[in-house]
């Protein structure tokens, strides 16, 4: 199946006389005839539903989805996007451990692994998303277990060289793990260029309508675990709280990654999506790669738009020619990148709000990858807390603005710019 196909009917195959629509199946628990039966489930040994933090058909369903979609063998939901990477890094990163990460993330990851997952004993060396080959293999150390990135990156919206990350990675018996929210697989597939672990907040373009938070984890099936047995214990040897299951053994290289993950961590810190999210965010994915291709086109619209404007200092967007990653756009997005685009105004932070103001489409919201356009200022925002030097370093200056373009009319997108334009001093 092609990924349009599979956007709208993976996953789930309803049998006889079952439902056309995936079922939401609202129940924390399920039934059982003998204690017998119950309990080939919980020693791994039949496959079933009996908590639904551990597992629910509604989001296995959707799971199966996005796993085909990004060309996975196993997935799993989680509640968000930020419970996802954290899942994805601490399912095979323990105290002790050490994890390369690019240095153009999103903020909330940035956070969690550079304090929360410090604080747990986890320490992080950040590379440039421009770092050279030799400059990457320079930031591993004996107890590195991830390394992280993100396909475009929010809100810096650098393209991530995934094949040379990946070579680094795997010249140090690493996995490398891909934040694929913005892309998406309709427009990226990072497992065709070498990823080893997909992540995402299904919370932007996956859902797409702004109705709810949620993340999931893909597993290419590909990493080989025990080639590089020593680094991960937790994968190749015995777990004594679960049954003594050794997950490589038991499951293969195509299940062990996600097994673990949901018998230990979602068992133990329980960041489940709901079976109701999962069934909205089925919804988003429907229509997906039809979504897409619009946020695209306005994205390209708007972007070309005030590329020329002479109030605009400057346009980051990497569908641009002359843009610093469209070469790496070509490579990895040939289909077109996302619909969010970031711009400087001559006038600096001053004009960055008063141009806000003025706008009556695009919301001001803390939000992307919305069928509605909406737009940020990170300084007086989400990057509030940083001085105006401490911004330029984080890739995103004082006077930045953030559109996210949505599936409206892009006539209608650039009219609201052109007179919020006009309209501000
Ligand atoms: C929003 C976002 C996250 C966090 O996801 P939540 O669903 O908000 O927890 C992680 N990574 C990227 C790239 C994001 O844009």
């Amino acid at each position: 199946m092609k990924i349009n196909t599979t956007c709208v009917q993976g996953g789930y195959t309803p049998g006889n006389g079952e439902p056309r629509q995936i079922p939401i199946i609202q129940s924390t628990t399920f039934k059982y005839d003998t204690s017998e039966d119950m309990g080939k489930l919980f020693d791994l040994e039949a496959s079933g539903y009996f908590y639904t933090r551990l597992q629910n058909p509604t989001n296995d369903f959707v799971a199966a989805k996005i796993a085909q979609m990004e060309g996975g063998t196993a997935a799993m939901l989680t509640s968000s996007g930020q419970a996802a990477n954290f899942f994805a890094l601490f399912n095979i990163c323990q105290c002790g451990d050490h994890i390369v990460s690019s240095s153009s993330i999103y903020g909330g990851t940035y956070n969690l692994i550079a304090v929360t997952m410090k604080r747990m004993g986890i320490d992080v060396t950040f590379v440039p998303p421009t770092a050279t080959e030799e400059e990457l293999n320079a930031a591993f150390q004996e107890n590195t277990k991830a390394m992280f990135g993100e396909t475009i990156a929010n809100p810096a919206l650098t393209v991530l060289d995934i094949e040379k990350f990946a070579k680094a990675a795997h010249a140090h018996g690493v996995p490398l793990i891909v934040d694929n929210t913005f892309a998406t697989p309709v427009n990226c597939r990072p497992f065709e260029w070498g990823a080893d672990i997909v992540t995402h907040s299904t919370t932007k373009y996956m859902d797409g309508h702004g109705a709810a938070v949620g993340g999931a984890i893909v597993d290419s099936g590909k990493f080989d675990w025990g080639a590089h047995a020593e680094k991960y214990p937790g994968l190749c040897t015995p777990d004594e709280s679960y049954h003594g299951v050794t997950y490589v053994e038991r499951f293969g290289l195509e299940g062990a990654f996600i097994t673990k993950c949901t018998t230990q961590l979602m068992r133990d810190l329980g960041s489940i999506q709901s079976p109701q999210n999962a069934f909205l965010l089925n919804l988003g994915l429907e229509s997906l790669h039809v979504r897409m291709q619009r946020h695209c086109e306005n994205g390209l619209a708007v972007a070309e738009f005030l590329s020329k404007h002479p109030k605009v200092a400057y346009v980051n967007y990497c569908d641009l020619p002359g843009d610093a990653y469209h070469e790496l756009a070509k490579k990895y997005l040939p289909k077109g990148s996302c619909g969010v685009v970031s711009f400087g105004l001559k006038g600096g932070r001053a004009a960055a709000e008063a141009f806000m103001k003025e706008l009556k489409i695009a919301a001001i919201e803390t939000h992307v990858a919305d069928a509605r356009t909406c737009c940020l200022n990170p300084a007086t925002s989400t990057h509030r807390q940083m001085n105006d030097e401490q911004l330029k370093e984080a890739g995103v200056p004082a006077e930045l603005i953030r559109i996210s373009c949505g599936i409206e009319d892009k006539e209608d997108l650039i009219g609201d710019l052109a007179q919020a334009l006009e309209a501000c001093h």
